[in-house]
């Protein structure tokens, strides 16, 4: 249930976690976690867009877009964000294995509200969601490796 007015300090966390390039569903849970609200992800997206606010270009969603027009793509893209380290191999519909792709860093699994702009944004987990936490790329919401790992083909 969307309020039809936010208080003033979720405005703020909301325009400070979007600042941290974090994605709006670790927005709604951790605004929800603090306030004890209920925000759903698209009540955050569309309050952010009623402010006028806009991701950065560094958002991980700028990946998911570029490989929009291969639906086999898309698919393993996004296999890869929500299963973290399964029990058994994923397979796809052909039974062929997915291989998670992973970068070569230890994760430090620091929480959404410990991050800073200084570190790595890339997400770990699915419903309970850590962060890598290394230091950032100068003009990235990533370390190196995850930069690495999320820009290549
Ligand atoms: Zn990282």
């Amino acid at each position: 249930m969307a309020l039809p007015n936010w208080p003033a300090p979720h405005v703020t966390m909301l325009h400070e976690l979007l600042a941290s390039g974090a994605p709006f569903s670790e927005i709604a849970i951790s605004i929800n976690r603090k306030f004890g609200t209920s925000y759903s992800r698209n009540a955050c997206i569309g309050k952010a867009k009623r402010l006028g606010l806009s991701k950065t270009n560094n958002s991980p969603r700028v990946a998911r877009t570029r490989v929009r027009n291969n639906p086999a793509k898309v698919r393993e893209v996004r296999a890869t964000r929500v299963k973290f380290t399964p029990a058994a191999p994923m397979t796809n519909e052909a039974g062929i294995e997915i291989k998670l792709r992973d970068a070569p860093v230890q994760p430090l699994h620091i929480g959404l509200l410990e991050l800073t702009g200084e570190n790595c944004h890339y997400p770990y987990g699915t419903d309970h969601f850590t962060f890598c936490g290394q230091k950032h790329l100068e003009g990235f919401p990533y370390c190196a490796p995850h930069v690495a790992l999320t820009t290549k083909g």
